[in-house]
């Protein structure tokens, strides 16, 4: 049972890494904001493992951003949930870094969000509510040990693919070697460490 801790640290070991955009971090925490069509990729190298964490805009994924409200949609955040888990078809580090998936956490937020059906009537106040209070999203982290991590060069990534929403992912990644940041595209999937 590594697995809870295992992903606790790999969020810590993000977070920290990247809690140097405070101010932005600050934003984030109040507003909720994120901005459809844009995924956040950070990665970051702890010795021989990769930790990967990806957050995206539920209107990226499934289309909505509320919990479901139809059978339909409720199978939609299940299969994305399941698609999301399938790493390997999303993204590929270099091959002869021989980097196998140890975990794979997926957690969304449109279920568990905040809704404000119960006081809708009495609050719901289309200029301030409506543009942040039912943005929910989904939050993937994985685990990679690497046999061979010095080989690392660069990280093809099949997201476009998957999830056609999608206008842009933004890379943010920290390794021994290197710390760059950089914005992928549907015809610019190749990221180089
Ligand atoms: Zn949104």
């Amino acid at each position: 049972m590594t697995f809870l801790p295992r992903v606790t640290t790999c969020a810590l070991i993000v977070s920290s890494l990247f809690s140097a955009a405070a101010a932005s971090d600050e934003y984030h925490r109040q507003h909720d904001a994120h901005q459809h069509g844009i995924v956040e990729f950070n990665i970051a190298q702890d010795g021989q493992d990769l930790l990967l964490e990806i957050t995206a805009p539920g209107a990226d994924v499934v289309g909505f951003e509320h919990p479901p409200t139809s059978e339909q949609q409720q199978q939609a955040v299940e299969r994305a949930i399941e698609e999301l888990k399938q790493a390997t078809e999303l993204f590929a580090f270099t091959a002869s870094a021989k980097c196998q998936l140890t975990e794979a956490f997926i957690t969304e937020n449109l279920i568990t969000h905040d809704s404000h059906a119960g006081h809708d009537h009495e609050e719901h106040d289309h200029d301030s509510h409506h543009e942040h209070a039912t943005h929910g999203g989904f939050s993937a982290q994985y685990a990679f040990h690497c046999a061979d991590i010095k080989q690392l060069k660069d990280l093809q990534v099949s997201w476009f693919k998957h999830f056609p929403s999608t206008e842009k992912i933004a890379i943010q990644a920290i390794t021994e070697t290197s710390q760059k940041a950089e914005q992928l595209t549907p015809t610019s999937t190749l990221f180089k460490f």
